[in-house]
């Protein structure tokens, strides 16, 4: 729909639309903008234009328009208790990380806390109504903006009224008069600063009239009441009709402090901490001057680039107060911007990582490092992570328990982009000397496959400028999940079926078949559990016809049979695979004890990435930075079976969605979100609590035993752990204790090995000098000394030996001294070598034969094998046993005649 046309059919009506009981009572003109042709409406019978093209826009800056100076978490105060003051709930924010909604990472709006999808449709779920909320949301869009504009953030905080108009809350009239004198009474400013802009506002199948606010310039909030859904000119009002005002708190401080840009007054003491740290000379009138430049001129230039030249002209900045002053400002408001952005998002269970929504806190830290080194700050991120925390706290107490785990994260990222940089920098050197200039699409593919960062290749002036789209690229390539489409089946006219394993769960029921086609089967009530959140189908017979896969569509059940197929009318008898399903519901409130025991373990960033439960293995894919050590599976495996064996209670309850999510918050949401408006908790008493919809044993100790069987990292940010549990688990430990028991036999088999050739080592040095005197003194003819045989004639001395009792070692030391001793003798030592005999020979320098490597070539072939080697040290053998004697004897005659 074109928001255009919409407009211009409203404002064609404004009393029906726009004129609200406020502008009657205070008597409220409503004008033309001369230049943009926007309709606007005021108590300053002086003004022309629309606050936008005003000549008093951003004339807060310097000059505020309120006699009280509010910060960040100041102004908050004063939001919530005049809301509170006037009827309505003060509601705590919610994640920055949306679990609740599968088509966004992160909260992007206030209004998002309340918005459910319902099939195709958004509904709107209020815990309280009126209410307010201080709503964090993180917006990676516009990062060429942040820490240059003044009033860019990564991550700001959305106020946010909402009502329904009901007996409780209101509709137009109240909520503009709310608004005013939110402006007025509690903040003070004069009623005729403020102007009201027609505005629209359509958006998923709705849309309705707004009224945005300004004072000075400055858009501080935007009514948005959603009253119509389908086209314009064929819509019909909707039955719950909603109004959403949205305010940036940043803003609120802003205008009452005046400060050259609104980061100066929303980080706390952080932007002047690092001001001075930096050591920047701050002009705050060449400041005030400079950034009402800025903003008075963004709309005006096609890129920011343009802007700042127009800005540093008008303000009469000198190239040194460039780079002296405005160059560190912008890096000191990004680092203090982005820093903030990662600390919630961390501590909402988000991790930097190369997918998702990973992609754009890794691009926010990466920008602050390279900041950080391309200005030369010195900066300590731990300390930064301890201002903003302690000033957060006041408005967000929850982020102080997680101030270790956001240093821990920020660490191990900060160390692996320092650790990817060399292969980068090779990147943009090749790059470099190729004289190219990457575009868009490029620096996408880029930041994607590499993790370069744009800034990065800034930096080494690969790249004039970041492209202006860039930023924006990624985050729509980064924003949402896509889902896969269900096949479509014909199941139009078939009532919902009746869920039993949600009930009495019988393995055995009787059930009528409501429609049978190809292979597949409807009945009106089953058992069978269909293929879900991570869990497996059953398996089992239905008319004696096995069920081999069952799938939920919408609210009915299909069973896939093989062998055959009943009638449709037929009343037939079911059988659920007990078996199979008891490993299965094991396995899967296994899952619940891992991730909640892997949370405990290794920290709260911990969640259940996916899961997937067989009947005899499943696993576990956990969002986990690093890769587990073994001591840390140990670890989540004793804390899991601890939980076994306390034998807990797994109890299942009904709520609201609502309650459920205020009760147990969105931990509960570890498989993901759940389209239905009742959830059923599953909790393993505070242990773990989960929104579950699978089959559960009653109490843990049923499971018996959950092994660990493999854990790897899959994916950058997520780790798997494979598992085991109940009988499968107890056959795994039965298993691989026979196989330790195997290693071990095998090892002392070694050792006892190891250890008889020690002695026998030892043995023989003791021996050999021994032998050799005896030898030594042997007369012509045969004798034998221990278990070598001398042959002693006039042309020299042959000993041999075949005996098991000598092994290689022996040969060698004895063969080497007997030839030193005796320059005439030879010497052949023969043993065995598990399936092959070897043979050991030396020649002594005078011997007869003087060669040891011809006679270890010869009696090897007798072997039958190979052998060789030079004058005096030769071996060889051969596989043959049998033939040692005649070898010997080969041997001897080659080296006696
Ligand atoms: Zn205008
Ligand atoms: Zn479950």
């Amino acid at each position: 729909m074109d928001k255009e046309e919409i407009l211009a059919k409203f404002s064609a009506d404004p009393v029906k639309y726009y004129k609200v009981k406020l502008f009657e009572e205070q008597g409220f003109e409503r004008k033309l903008c001369a230049k943009c042709g926007r309709f606007f409406w005021t108590l300053d019978s002086n003004r022309n234009h629309c606050p936008e093209d005003s000549d008093d826009t951003y004339s807060f800056i310097g000059n505020p328009p309120t006699k009280k100076r509010f910060d960040y978490s100041q102004a908050w105060k004063e939001v919530e208790s005049f809301f509170v003051k006037n009827g309505h709930t003060s509601v705590s924010r919610y994640p920055v990380v949306c679990r609740w909604r599968d088509d966004l990472y992160f909260t992007i709006a206030s209004v998002v806390d309340f918005q459910r999808v319902m099939g195709s449709k958004v509904v709107f779920e209020f815990p309280a109504n009126p209410l307010v909320v201080p709503q964090m949301c993180l917006r990676f869009k516009d990062l060429e903006n942040v820490g240059v504009t003044g009033r860019h953030f990564s991550s700001f905080c959305m106020i946010g009224q909402l009502s329904i108009p009901n007996s409780q809350g209101y509709w137009k009239d109240e909520c503009i008069d709310l608004d005013f004198r939110l402006l007025t009474d509690q903040f003070g400013i004069n009623k005729n600063e403020i102007v009201f802009v027609e505005d629209v506002w359509e958006g998923g199948g709705s849309f309705g009239s707004s009224l945005e606010f300004y004072v000075r310039g400055l858009e501080l909030g935007n009514a948005v009441f959603t009253e119509f859904q389908g086209e314009l000119g064929n819509h019909t009002t909707l039955d719950q009709k909603v109004i959403d005002m949205g305010a940036g708190l940043e803003r609120f401080a802003w205008i009452t402090m005046g400060t050259p840009t609104a980061y100066d007054c929303c980080f706390g003491p952080i932007t002047k901490n690092l001001i001075k740290k930096v050591g920047i000379d701050i002009d705050s009138d060449l400041l005030s001057k400079y950034f009402v430049e800025i903003a008075k001129n963004q709309g005006r230039f096609s890129n920011l680039l343009e802007v700042k030249e127009h800005a540093i002209k008008n303000a009469g900045l000198s190239h040194q107060q460039v780079t002296k002053i405005i160059n560190p400002l912008e890096g000191i408001y990004l680092i203090a911007d982005h820093l903030r952005t990662l600390i919630f998002a961390i501590s909402d269970g988000a991790l930097p990582s190369n997918v998702g929504g990973g992609y754009n806190l890794r691009i926010v830290l990466r920008r602050i490092i390279g900041t950080m080194q391309r200005l030369g700050l010195d900066l300590d991120l731990n300390e930064m992570i301890d201002w903003h925390i302690d000033y957060l706290k006041k408005t967000y107490l929850e982020l102080k328990e997680k101030r270790d785990d956001v240093k821990t994260i920020i660490e191990v990222e900060a160390k692996r982009y320092e650790e990817s940089k060399i292969r980068m920098q090779k990147i943009a050197d090749n790059l470099k000397s190729k004289g190219q200039t990457p575009n868009v699409d490029d620096l996408i593919r880029m930041y994607e496959s590499d993790g370069i960062t744009p800034d990065y290749l800034k930096e080494l002036e690969v790249i004039p400028e970041i492209p202006s789209t860039f930023y924006s690229r990624l985050s729509d390539l980064h924003q949402s999940v896509t889902k896969k489409e269900k096949e479509k089946l014909p199941l139009q006219n078939i009532p919902d079926t009746d869920l039993l394993y949600y009930k009495d769960d019988p393995h055995q029921f009787d059930a009528k078949v409501l429609k049978a086609f190809e292979k597949f089967v409807v009945l009106d009530r089953t058992s069978f559990y269909a293929r879900g959140g991570g869990q497996e189908p059953d398996h089992g017979r239905i008319a004696g016809f096995d069920v081999v896969d069952v799938e939920k569509h919408g609210n009915i059940i299909v069973h896939e049979l093989n062998g055959g197929m009943p009638k449709e009318g037929e009343t037939v008898s079911c059988v659920v695979d007990s078996q199979r399903r008891d490993g299965i519901t094991k396995n899967h409130t296994s899952t619940h004890i891992l991730n909640s025991s892997s949370r405990n373990v290794l920290g709260s960033w911990v969640w259940q990435n996916s899961a997937f439960k067989e009947e005899d293995h499943a696993r576990l894919d956990i969002t986990h930075h690093s890769a587990l050590t073994e001591k840390q599976v140990k670890e989540i495996e004793k804390l899991a079976n601890s939980i076994v064996q306390k034998n807990l209670p797994v109890k299942i309850e009904n709520f609201d969605r609502g309650t459920a999510e205020q009760k147990y918050g969105f931990r509960i949401y570890q498989g993901g979100i759940v389209p239905v408006k009742s959830i059923r908790i599953v909790s393993i008493k505070d242990f773990d609590v989960e929104a579950c919809g699978g089959t559960h044993v009653k109490k843990t100790r049923e499971i018996e035993l959950i092994k660990i069987t493999r854990t790897k990292r899959i994916q950058d940010g997520v780790v798997r752990i494979e598992f085991v549990s109940g009988k499968t688990a107890q056959d795994y430990v039965k298993q691989h204790e026979d196989e330790q028991e195997k290693m071990r036999e095998e090892q002392a088999a070694k050792e006892e090995k190891d250890k008889r050739r020690e002695q026998r080592k030892e043995q023989a040095r003791e021996k050999i000098p021994f032998l050799l005197e005896q030898i030594m003194q042997s007369k012509i003819g045969t004798s034998k000394v221990d278990e070598i045989e001398i042959r002693t004639t006039e042309a020299g001395r042959f000993c041999y030996s075949t005996s098991d009792q000598y092994d290689e070692y022996f040969h060698i030391n004895f063969g080497e001294k007997l030839i030193k001793n005796d320059p005439k003798a030879s010497y052949c030592g023969i043993f065995d070598d598990d399936s092959t005999v070897r043979a050991i020979i030396y020649s002594g320098e005078e011997s007869k034969n003087k060669n040891a490597g011809s006679i270890a070539k010869e009696i090897s072939k007798i072997l039958g094998g190979s052998g060789g080697g030079n004058e005096r040290f030769a071996q060889g053998g051969g596989k043959d046993k049998s033939k040692k004697d005649e070898a010997i004897k080969k041997a001897k005659s080659m080296a006696l005649e």
